[in-house]
C-alpha cells in the first residue's frame, strides 16, 4: 500500500484569486510533499488590488470540519491563515487545546496586501490569549507584531512579548520595513537566533506570507525541526516570488510550482510519457 501524505491541517480563508488564503497552503504542501486538509474559516470577496469584503464561516461550522476530519485521519500539523472572527478564534482554541501534541504554525493575518483589515484589536488579543499559548510558531510581518504588542518599543521587543504569550518560535519578516534588502529575524526560547537578508524584489506580491508559513508547516508535517523547516521555506517562498507574475492588473502572485519547470522542460517529461504509456498498458492488461 502507499504511504499517506502527513496532513497539515489549515484553517484559512478563500482568495478568489487564487493567490493567498487555501490555495496557497494547498500548492505550498503540495510543493514540499504534504497535503492539506482544508478547514474553511472566512470567504472573501477580492481581486490583485484588495479584499472588497469577507465573511466569516460560523464558528460552529469551523469546529465541526476540523472534528470529523480529526477523527478521521492523523494529522501531523495545524496551520492556520486568516481566522475570519473572535468566535473562529475561539473555536480553533477548542479544537488546538484538545490535540496539544499536534505542533501549531500560526500565519496572524491583520490585513490584505492593499490595506483592508482582515482582523480587529479584539482578535488581536484574542491571538495573544487563546492562540499564542499553544503556539510553537508565529511568522507575523513587522506590521502584525507592532499590532499583535502594542506595548513594546522595538521589533525585538514585540517578538520578546509574543514568546511571552508562549510561542515558542517566532519568524518575524521584514518586507513592510525600508530596508535595501528583506530581513526575516527567527526568534526562540526568549532568543534572537539568527537574521536572514533576501535581495528585495521589485514588485508587491500577494500571498507571500501564506507561501512562507504553509511551506513551514508542511516541512514540519514532513519531520523537518521547526529551525530547519524555516530556513528551507524561506528559500522556496523567495524563488516562487523570483518567478512571480502578474495574472491580474495588481499584486504579482507567486509561482510556487516553479520547481517544476526544469523538470517539465528537460527529459523527463518523455520518461513520464513512457511511465504514462506502460501504466496504460498495465491498466489495459487488467482490464
Ligand atoms: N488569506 C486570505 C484569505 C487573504 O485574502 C489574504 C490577503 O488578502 C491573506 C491570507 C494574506 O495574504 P499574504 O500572504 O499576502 O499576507
Amino acid at each position: 500500500m502507499n504511504k499517506p501524505l502527513p496532513v497539515v491541517m489549515s484553517f484559512s480563508g478563500n482568495d478568489p484569486t487564487g493567490g493567498a488564503g487555501i490555495q496557497a497552503d494547498i500548492e505550498s504542501a503540495t510543493s514540499m510533499g504534504a497535503r492539506v486538509a482544508p478547514v474553511i474559516t472566512a470567504i472573501t470577496i477580492q481581486d490583485t488590488q484588495n479584499v472588497k469584503f469577507f465573511s466569516a464561516v460560523d464558528a460552529k461550522m469551523v469546529i465541526e470540519q476540523a472534528r470529523v476530519i480529526l477523527e478521521d485521519m492523523p494529522v501531523a500539523v495545524f496551520k492556520l491563515g486568516m481566522v475570519g472572527s473572535i468566535e473562529n478564534i475561539n473555536a480553533i482554541h477548542s479544537v488546538l487545546h484538545d490535540y496539544p501534541e499536534i505542533p501549531v504554525i500560526v500565519d496572524p493575518i491583520i490585513s490584505a496586501g492593499g490595506g483592508k483589515s482582515l482582523a480587529s484589536y479584539e482578535m488581536a488579543l484574542a491571538y495573544s490569549d487563546l492562540i499564542f499559548p499553544l503556539t510553537n510558531l508565529v511568522t507575523p510581518n513587522s506590521n502584525e507584531i507592532r499590532l499583535l504588542a502594542p506595548g513594546a518599543d522595538s521589533l525585538d521587543a514585540c517578538a520578546q512579548e509574543l514568546m511571552d504569550d508562549g510561542c515558542e518560535y517566532v519568524l518575524l519578516t521584514g518586507t513592510h520595513e525600508g530596508t535595501n534588502q528583506v530581513i526575516n529575524t527567527f526568534y526562540g526560547h526568549h532568543k534572537k537566533i539568527e537574521a536572514s537578508c533576501w535581495e528585495r524584489l521589485p514588485h508587491s506580491y500577494h500571498g507571500s506570507g501564506c507561501t512562507l508559513t504553509s511551506a513551514i508547516a508542511s516541512l514540519v508535517a514532513c519531520g523537518h525541526s521547526i529551525s530547519d523547516a524555516t530556513s528551507i521555506a524561506q528559500q522556496y517562498a523567495w524563488q516562487s516570488l523570483v518567478y512571480g507574475y502578474q495574472s491580474g492588473m495588481n499584486q504579482y502572485h507567486p509561482d510556487r510550482f516553479f520547481w517544476t519547470k526544469g523538470w517539465i522542460e528537460s527529459d523527463n517529461r518523455s520518461e513520464l510519457k513512457n511511465m504514462t504509456q506502460s501504466e496504460e498498458k498495465t491498466a489495459r492488461r487488467l482490464d
